[in-house]
């Protein structure tokens, strides 16, 4: 995606949407993405807050992985301003470690009516949907 990270003076790493209005980030899902270099597959390791933890092992091209050729590793956050998760990428790159951020596909909770990511356990829609009805 190629989204400046950002971070506050006071060290809180922010939102690529929103920048320093989006400081409140919620650490979700981590994925960790093994692999030899070029080889045809890769254990991907996930843990999740409220799921239990998979290991799978994939086709390198099907897995994801934010490496070309490597290793890697996405830490999910879920944004309070914008209700947008985005994983924050490190990939390994010929002996480098690239910092980037992607838009998650992760499915955290389920899908809402609207489309949106569910962000939360236990509740049938997204926040965005439920604020509506509050109102
Ligand atoms: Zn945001
Ligand atoms: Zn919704």
């Amino acid at each position: 995606m190629g989204s400046e990270i950002r971070i506050t003076k006071d060290g809180a790493l922010c939102c690529p949407w929103c920048g320093e209005d989006g400081e409140y980030l919620h650490h979700q899902c981590v994925t960790v993405y093994e692999r030899v270099e070029d080889a045809e597959r890769v254990t991907v390791t996930r843990v999740s807050p409220h799921r239990p933890t998979t290991v799978e092992i994939i086709p390198s091209r099907e897995s994801d992985n934010p490496s070309a050729r490597r290793n890697g590793l996405a830490i999910a956050f879920w944004c309070e301003s914008c209700q947008g998760i985005s994983e924050l990428t490190i990939a390994q790159h010929k002996g480098f470690s690239h910092l980037d951020w992607r838009k998650s596909k992760l499915e955290m909770f389920g899908t809402c009516a609207c489309g949106s990511p569910i962000e939360s356990p236990g509740r049938e829609i997204c926040f965005a949907c439920y604020s509506e009805q509050q109102k």
